[in-house]
């Protein structure tokens, strides 16, 4: 998955666009700028409940085309946060959707992307239209250390999984082997056990799963910085709470795709674990001093925009809106974000606080979880 992905020269999402008409997938924040928006009015929510501290980030992991980031940033300048107040990190390791992501979101030629200093952390800086620094960064653990507001929307959905079953001497993993007769590729079952057989499977009721060991190790990062240095993270993407089997798959031209044919030429994609994710976040043994971090979720993707206002948002976008084409088009978004049958119930939000905000919490509940 991580060779297919994101390997330097051919890895699917280094070179090229592959979201929406013309793309492989779309997702919510191509679909409709309500999404944006309401996750936007949800962090300076929260971020008020926390005392409004400043400076601070606003970090999304796999931004894609920039579009969330862009929605949320007008909202942010609506609430009249200046960009001297914040900073907008992105991690991205496609330089292809780097390029897209500086086009959306630093489109003047004036604010062009300025040469980053040697011994920076991060590859790239540009200004937003609004004024605030943007940076890329390779990897979370290039962040800068200050109050964050983490973003992880279908993200850890494209890491590399590794596949678990049970055979009767216990646990194998499946691997991907070449048929020598027809040159396809094919799934074997290892003969002995391999390091991620080593996995605490012990009261596992399933016979049968799919475990990412990158994902665990990233939101422990994200845990890691909430704990010490403050932040609120939002983990949005399909997935499950530790039930499912089987999800690994390939999509292509908006239909499933079988992830061993042409592979570099499809998205490859398994549906996220939310139990192990929570699992990493609230890991006591990360830290000396540590009270386990707080989560809320997973709830529905349908919920937590409901609970959070998009019929509001949508009524004031009709009220506002002239075009017949357009009206239809922002009806059919909504339906398509908040239906159980298409996005509605397949995706989860996941959120992360730290533990001293615990009291608060008790009396002011995040909004779209309960
Ligand atoms: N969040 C966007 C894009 C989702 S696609 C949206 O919802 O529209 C996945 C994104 O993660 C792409 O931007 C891809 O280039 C990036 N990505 C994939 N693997 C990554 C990794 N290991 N590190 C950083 N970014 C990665």
């Amino acid at each position: 998955m991580k060779e297919v992905l994101t390997n330097p020269t051919s890895g699917y999402y280094m070179n090229r666009d592959v979201f929406g008409q013309t793309g492989d997938f779309i997702t919510s924040p191509e679909i409709s700028q309500m999404f944006g928006e309401l996750i936007a009015v949800w962090l300076v929510n929260e971020w008020t409940k926390c005392g409004r501290p400043t400076p601070f980030q606003i970090a999304e992991l796999g931004p894609g085309r920039g579009t969330l980031m862009a929605d949320m940033l007008r909202v942010f300048s609506k609430f009249k946060i200046a960009g001297s107040d914040f900073s907008v990190s992105l991690v991205e390791v496609s330089p292809y959707l780097c390029q897209v992501q500086e086009k959306q979101l630093c489109p003047s030629q004036a604010q062009e992307a300025t040469e980053v200093p040697q011994g920076s952390q991060h590859y790239k800086q540009s200004i937003s239209l609004y004024g605030s620094q943007i940076r890329w960064y390779n990897h979370i653990s290039d962040l800068p250390r200050t109050f964050t507001l983490f973003l992880a929307h279908e993200f850890f959905d494209a890491l590399p999984i590794h596949k678990l079953v049970k055979v009767n001497q216990g646990w194998r993993e499946v691997l991907i082997d070449l048929n020598r007769e027809n040159l396809n590729l094919r799934y074997v079952i290892s003969r002995d056990r391999t390091p991620a057989c080593l996995y605490s499977l012990d009261s596992e009721k399933r016979e049968e799963l799919e475990v990412s060991p990158q994902s665990l190790v990233i939101t422990q990062m994200m845990a890691a910085r909430i704990h010490q240095d403050g932040g609120i993270g939002l983990v949005i993407d399909y997935g499950h709470e530790g039930d499912k089997t089987d999800t690994f798959r390939g999509f292509k031209n908006h239909k499933l795709h079988d992830p061993l044919v042409d592979p570099g030429t499809a998205d490859l994609t398994a549906d996220v674990d939310f139990a192990a994710l929570k699992w990493a976040a609230t890991q006591p043994r990360t830290f000396e001093d540590w009270e386990a971090n707080l989560t809320y979720g997973t709830v529905d993707q349908k919920d937590f925009l409901t609970r959070v206002g998009i019929n509001l948002r949508l009524e004031q976008l009709l009220a506002s809106c002239r075009n017949v084409n357009v009206a239809r088009n922002l009806k059919s978004a909504h339906k398509m974000l908040t239906d159980p049958m298409e996005m509605g119930s397949k995706f989860k939000f996941l959120a992360l606080y730290p533990s001293v905000m615990k009291k608060i919490l008790e009396r002011y509940p995040p909004p779209g979880f309960v």
